[in-house]
């Protein structure tokens, strides 16, 4: 998809979601959340180990913040462009407010292919990244975290740069940083827990017992996403058919053996057939399956209008960022093919994200046990809410989602007031 469509798409979300709130979200808002409120580049200067100079371009996007500070992460990829950070803020501005929490949206990003730098080069980027951006972020401002291609380590130096250049100790500027650094226990499975806990509510609305065994799953990705979801799903008995990676899938319809495969894959880095009922697949066959729930946990786009007609999985729970395309959902719309959207399914995240700040800001650190609670009932919470958007207007989950979100947004904006008010007289 040609970069400038990604922003596009996410705009085609925002008009449908204010077609399904009926006129009661004000031209305003909408207006307001066509464009991003602070669009920041900046160029980082990096000495290379060789002694040379390269010159990075790096950006950050503060696209709303009328609810809380922007929060959203840092991506550092070659293909970072200035329309793709301009749609991520927006999505993460629409996940924040679906999972209702009180932030706005925020992304950032390097141009950059991190695997072709050494460590040392890797620290001093992204020093440079933050140093550049630190005067634009801070735990009441816009709030980063990590993204493709960062990680703990990469928040650990940021979040020790923003110390230095502000001359204060505020670890509630950056988000995903090691447990020992201020991070929040329970951040390695939030995502694919918080999928989970939707899960458990959606067995209840469509009658699933997966005690009984019966109950089939696909998950495309056995990254952290993907591998924490099957191990949570298979240990409530959901038999899991298929599991995949980059290189290809396996496919068990007797059911996979979760823990052996996780632990195969931490020791060889692999997803491959352990057992002679496994067999080495891919991962078309594993996204054309017939299962009750597919999980795609890897990547952007991977059901498009190519593939769309071939999917036969009953509900389809987006843990991975975009990974329908536009045209494919209105593919599986006319299939009914239920598709728990990204925006919600994956804001377990972003929630434990919003846990590790509250816990800087306090000061006050909790158990494993009061995280697990708290994400299980603002999963349960916000999945009810859209669920009963979805049913009370005949609309799909994701319509719904950015329906649920963009009142949220609305309310807060149009609090301000909005022409209605600033034309009448006091
Ligand atoms: P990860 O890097 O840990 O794992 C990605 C997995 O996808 C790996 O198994 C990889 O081999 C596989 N993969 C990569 N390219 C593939 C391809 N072309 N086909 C099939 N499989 C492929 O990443 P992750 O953190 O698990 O993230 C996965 C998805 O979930 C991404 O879209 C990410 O944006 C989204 N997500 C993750 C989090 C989080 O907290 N980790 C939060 C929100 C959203």
């Amino acid at each position: 998809m040609a970069q400038n469509d990604v922003f596009g798409d996410a705009l085609k979300r925002l008009d449908a979601a204010a077609t399904v709130m009926n006129g009661t979200v004000h031209p305003e808002t909408i207006a307001r959340l066509r464009v991003p409120k602070q669009f920041l580049e900046v160029s980082i200067p990096v000495r290379m180990d060789d002694g040379s100079l390269r010159v990075f371009t790096g950006y950050r996007c503060r696209f709303d913040d009328t609810r809380g500070p922007a929060k959203g992460g840092i991506r550092f990829h070659q293909d970072v462009s200035q329309s793709e950070v301009k749609a991520l803020a927006f999505w993460m501005t629409f996940k924040c407010a679906v999972a209702g929490l009180p932030f706005g949206g925020g992304k950032g990003g390097v141009i950059v292919d991190p695997y072709t730098l050494s460590h040392a080069e890797l620290e001093r980027l992204s020093r440079g990244y933050m140093k550049a951006i630190a005067h634009h972020v801070g735990q009441d401002l816009d709030v980063p975290a990590p993204d493709v291609n960062t990680n703990a380590t990469i928040m650990a130096w940021m979040s020790d740069e923003y110390n230095r250049v502000m001359n204060r100790i505020e670890p509630g500027v950056i988000t995903g940083k090691p447990v020992a650094m201020g991070g929040s226990l329970g951040r390695d499975d939030a995502t694919a827990r918080g999928g989970y806990y939707i899960l458990k509510e959606l067995e209840r609305e469509l009658g699933w017992d997966p005690k009984k065994q019966t109950r089939t799953v696909a998950i495309q990705g056995f990254g952290n996403a993907g591998e924490h979801f099957a191990r949570l799903a298979h240990a409530d008995g959901y038999k899991i058919v298929a599991i995949s990676d980059h290189r290809g899938a396996v496919i068990n319809p007797t059911g996979l053996d979760i823990a052996h495969h996780i632990k195969h894959k931490h020791e060889t880095g692999k997803v491959e057939p352990l057992t002679p009922e496994g067999r080495h697949s891919d991962n078309t066959e594993l996204l054309a399956m017939d299962v009750d729930l597919l999980v795609p946990a890897a990547i952007e786009n991977v059901i498009t209008s190519a593939n769309a007609s071939n999917v036969k999985a009953k509900v389809i729970l987006e843990l991975a960022n975009g990974p329908i395309n536009p045209e494919a959902d209105a593919i599986l719309n006319s299939k009914k093919t239920m598709v728990i959207p990204d925006i919600l399914a994956n804001s377990g995240g972003v929630t434990v994200s919003y846990f590790e700040w509250t816990q800087n800001k306090s000061g006050f650190y909790w158990t494993i046990e009061d995280v697990h609670q708290r994400l299980a009932e603002r999963m349960r919470r916000e999945f009810n809410a859209v669920y009963h958007l979805h049913k009370a207007k005949s609309v799909d989950m994701r319509t719904a989602a950015y329906a649920h979100a963009l009142k949220r947004i609305a309310d807060a904006m149009e609090g301000m007031g909005t022409a209605k008010l600033f034309s009448t007289k006091r």
